[in-house]
């Protein structure tokens, strides 16, 4: 298949769009892709660490006040002698007067001596200087307190509820140590629930969740209560099965991925790590912290599509293909306007040239190389029109030239016999056509080799161009006079009325060649002629009428010669 370069431009503009499109759209879309998931990461990031701070801010408060708490002079009397009544009111009034500065005005304070579990909050209604109740080692619920005093350092945070009196807190366990360092109680506050899952889980960062996860991943805070994991200290220790944030994840590899990361964010590698997570059937870009104050993780999980613009991609990568479209448009009118008309043009023109049409009609003015090569073309065939006329020109004087040689005598410029013919032939057939009559005289020098013998052939020569002009001088314009031959002269008289004026013509001749001096080369040469001639119908053959002049001179001659013998054409 023959395409011409518009074809061609359009079939390579058309791939560009097509391959260039679809090359653009996919890389358009990586990119975005990239961009949006580090958009994404910083943004899981930063949200992260803003409820961290958001989280300490709550806590850290709570936690110094208990630590501060565990520590009092006061308190540590007091264990050491539980029953004294002035230490004991001592350390109520101690116990109560930090109650007032806890965030849930409670305080409770269980002795490992007695087990006595000693609480207060706004509600009241009971004795201050009497324990609430006993904790037993022997009973699940109670498990937390002797967990405590003996596997944690220092304070614990663990979300529970004392099933004695019905509370579901964020419980701030401290141990208070004696001089030796022995737990000899735990002491603190506790956080109801519902108010720290109210401050600390929800975000204000619209389409993010927190979830506060222990270093086991057991969930400690979480908008949905049911999947927090309560009494995470005690089950810990006893190896009972927890409700962890592994449970909630679908794939297992992802579970894999966010213990590395808990591992490395313990050994401070990092600050925040960020993770995709399938949660619940949901991708979750999660954020993630620890926060040694608590011994707690904070997650932030943010819905990918809260971040990512995906929706405005159809009408961003719509626009890529429009402007695509545009480039390659404007590129294709600008060639085609620029180039390929032009050069059609050129093609048209150069076709034209080649049919003959050798001024084809091309104007481009442009500076650059088609405009040139257009003024060059342009200026090339009009050289090839102007060289073309000229050689017609040419050929045309040339023939004619060829022609009127062909039927000039070269020796005295008359027609030569061709040419007389050729006359004598046109003339008489005009005049047949009008019922006219011609008639032809046959002229003959007499004894002209005498001259050349004489004088020599050039002599002779002029002689000849001598009686060649007198013969023409002395017939009407309109006659014709021709070198027959030799020394042969032919006139031929059209349009004839009479025999007479034949024997005038003739008479006259005969006169003039008498008195003519022939000027050849110094030499004057003075000629006589003989003439036959015949008056004919034009409607006769000339070659007969000829024929009969012929015979005519040949009677002349023998009659004597100078003199004229003349005949009515005899029809044969
Ligand atoms: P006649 O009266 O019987 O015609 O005698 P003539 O000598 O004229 O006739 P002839 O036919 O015997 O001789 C013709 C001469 O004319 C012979 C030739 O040399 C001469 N002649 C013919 N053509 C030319 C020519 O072109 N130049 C010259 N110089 N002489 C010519
Ligand atoms: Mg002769
Ligand atoms: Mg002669």
């Amino acid at each position: 298949m023959k395409l011409n370069l518009h074809s061609r431009f359009l079939l390579l503009f058309g791939t560009i769009f097509v391959l260039g499109g679809a090359a653009g759209y996919q890389f358009f879309v990586w990119y975005s892709d990239e961009v949006l998931t580090i958009l994404g990461q910083r943004f899981a990031e930063r949200n992260v660490l803003y409820e961290k701070s958001k989280i300490l801010g709550i806590v850290t408060r709570e936690v110094t006040l208990a630590q501060k708490m565990a520590s009092s002079p006061v308190l540590r009397d007091w264990v050491a002698a539980e029953d004294d009544p002035l230490k004991r009111q001592r350390a109520i009034a101690e116990l109560e007067d930090y109650r007032s500065f806890f965030r849930s005005r409670s305080y409770f304070f269980a002795l490992a001596a007695s087990g006595n579990y000693y609480f207060n909050d706004d509600r009241g209604g009971h004795a201050l200087d009497q324990p609430r109740y006993t904790l037993e080692r022997l009973l699940q619920k109670d498990g937390w307190f002797f967990v405590t005093l003996e596997k944690v350092m220092d304070t614990q945070l663990n979300v529970d509820t004392d099933r004695h009196l019905g509370l579901t807190k964020v419980w701030i366990n401290t141990v208070v140590r004696d001089k030796q360092g022995k737990a000899v109680a735990v002491t603190g506050s506790g956080v109801d629930l519902s108010d720290f899952i109210r401050s600390a889980v929800s975000s204000e960062l619209g389409g993010a969740t927190n979830i506060l996860i222990d270093r086991n991943g057991a969930i400690q805070a979480h908008q949905d209560v049911s999947v927090i994991d309560f009494a995470s200290v005690r089950k810990a220790a006893g190896k009972e099965s927890q409700s962890t944030l592994f449970d909630l994840l679908d794939r297992p590899h992802e579970a894999d991925a966010l213990r590395r990361a808990m591992a490395s964010l313990i050994a401070s590698e990092h600050e925040v790590q960020t993770l995709e997570l399938q949660v619940q059937g949901r991708r979750q870009l999660t954020g993630l912290v620890w926060v040694p104050e608590i011994q707690w993780f904070v997650l932030t999980m943010t819905q990918p599509d809260a971040v990512n613009a995906s929706s405005a991609l159809p009408a961003a990568s719509l626009f890529l293909v429009v402007a695509l479209g545009l480039v390659l448009l404007g590129a294709a009118v600008i060639l085609e306007r620029s180039v390929i008309r032009r050069l059609a043009r050129l093609d048209g023109a150069a076709k034209k040239l080649a049919e003959g049409n050798s001024r084809p009609m091309l104007n481009d003015s442009s500076p650059d190389e088609i405009g040139h090569l257009t003024r060059t073309f342009k200026s090339m065939s009009e050289r090839i029109a102007n060289y073309t006329e000229d050689l017609e020109r040419q050929v045309a004087e040339r023939t004619a030239t060829l022609e009127q040689m062909a039927h000039t005598d070269f020796l005295t410029g008359l027609l030569n016999r061709r040419g007389i013919l050729v006359r004598m032939e046109a003339e008489r057939n005009r005049l047949a056509r009008s019922g006219g009559k011609m008639g032809v005289l046959i002229v003959d020098i007499d004894l002209f080799k005498r001259v050349n013998d004489t004088w020599g052939h050039a002599v002779g020569d002029l002689a000849l161009v001598g009686v060649a002009r007198v013969l023409k001088d002395s017939v009407r314009a309109y006659d014709g006079v021709a070198r027959w031959g030799g020394e042969e002269f032919l006139v031929g008289m059209f349009d004839l009325g009479s025999f007479a004026e034949l024997e005038a013509v003739a008479e006259n001749l005969l006169q003039v060649v008498r008195q003519a001096r022939l000027d050849c080369h110094g030499v004057d040469v003075s000629l006589t002629y003989s003439i036959g001639g015949v008056l004919a119908d034009a409607t006769e053959s000339l070659d007969e009428m000829i024929k009969q002049a012929d015979d005519a001179l040949y009677r002349a001659k023998n009659e004597g010669r100078d003199r004229a013998v003349l005949t009515h054409f005899l029809p044969a």
